[in-house]
């Protein structure tokens, strides 16, 4: 078997299309439009590259954005000062300050200080608590891409059995959190899976995997899910990025191409996935902002 390519590019590519639409029918109505600052502290090479790239789809869906670029030694207080500016500015619908962050600066400081309603990652801990509950204001970029990816490739994880590997609270457990919720119109991307959380200390992992109807790579070791650990003809996601002799790889070892019945590339699978639902969430703050478009 080769596995069908779950092509998150040309998804993302349709994804960014919608949004257009919508933030142009915004400021046909005379609405402003949606603006994100993004906050990068350093010159991390893969941040860097990460902020170029969701600046560039902004600017392709009419979302304004503007980057802070900070220096590496900025001390905790200068950045809560900026942030604390951005959530006065009526001009800001979303703030999004690049992970992670230098040692000198505690990352769950600055995810508190984000105005709850500017924080379109989904990290502060109300919009964590309205996901957990079903009601969410904004939901996570990676779970939600993984999702959005499934459903309209035509693999919807409805009744399926779906192993996650990796428990982070930016990926693993939030999408765990998701994929088991009922869907309803407060929740429409509630997936209804059967859902296991494997980890670091789960025991027999590859039997874990084998049970899968779609199985989901979430960890950052390169080849980590290897072709023995995939039921034949499940859909698969590599989540993973890694970097292996200057190359950007995945967590599925390419083997798996051969057993899985579909599989999402590494580069070009949830990474533009990701950046598509940062841009729904900046579209959807600003609708919660300023107000819809009335009708
Ligand atoms: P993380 O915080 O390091 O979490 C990794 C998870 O993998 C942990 O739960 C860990 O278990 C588990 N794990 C580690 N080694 C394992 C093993 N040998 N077997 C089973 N589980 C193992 O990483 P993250 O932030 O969730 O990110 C995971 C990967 O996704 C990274 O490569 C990251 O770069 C990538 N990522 C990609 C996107 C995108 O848009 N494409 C977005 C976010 C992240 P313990 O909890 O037991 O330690």
């Amino acid at each position: 078997m080769t596995a069908r390519r779950l092509d998150g590019k040309a998804l993302a590519a349709t994804i960014r299309g919608e949004l257009a639409a919508r933030v142009a029918a915004r400021t046909a109505a005379g609405k402003p439009a949606p603006g994100l600052a993004v906050v990068l502290v350093g010159d991390n090479p893969a941040s860097l590259s990460y902020v170029r790239a969701k600046q560039k789809a902004c600017g392709e869906v009419g979302i304004v954005s503007r980057l802070d670029h900070l220096p590496a030694a900025t001390k905790q207080a200068k950045l809560l000062a900026l942030i604390a500016k951005l959530n006065a500015d009526p001009a800001i619908h979303g703030i999004l300050v690049q992970l992670p962050l230098p040692p000198q600066i505690a990352e769950d400081a600055v995810v508190h200080a984000i105005g709850s309603l500017k924080d379109v990652d989904a990290f502060h801990p109300e919009n964590v608590g309205l996901l957990t509950l079903g009601q969410p204001r904004y939901s996570p970029c990676t779970p939600h891409g993984c999702i959005q990816l499934l459903r309209r490739c035509g693999h919807d994880p409805a009744g399926k059995h779906v192993v996650v590997v990796g428990r982070s609270n930016i990926v693993g457990k939030p999408l765990a959190v998701m994929l088991m919720q009922k869907p309803t119109a407060a929740n429409p991307a509630g997936g209804d899976a059967t859902v296991t959380v494997a980890h670091s200390r789960t025991t027999n992992l590859a039997k874990v995997c084998r049970q899968a109807d779609v199985l989901i790579a979430a960890v950052g070791k390169a080849g980590v899910i290897t072709a023995d650990m995939v039921r034949p003809g499940a859909a698969v996601l590599d989540v993973g990025t890694n970097l292996v002799d200057g190359k950007l790889v995945g967590d599925v070892d390419p083997a798996v191409a051969a057993v899985a019945g579909a599989l999402s590339p590494v580069p070009g699978g949830v990474g533009p996935m990701t950046i598509a639902m940062l841009l729904e969430n900046t579209v959807r703050a600003a609708e919660l902002i300023d107000g819809p478009v009335s009708r």
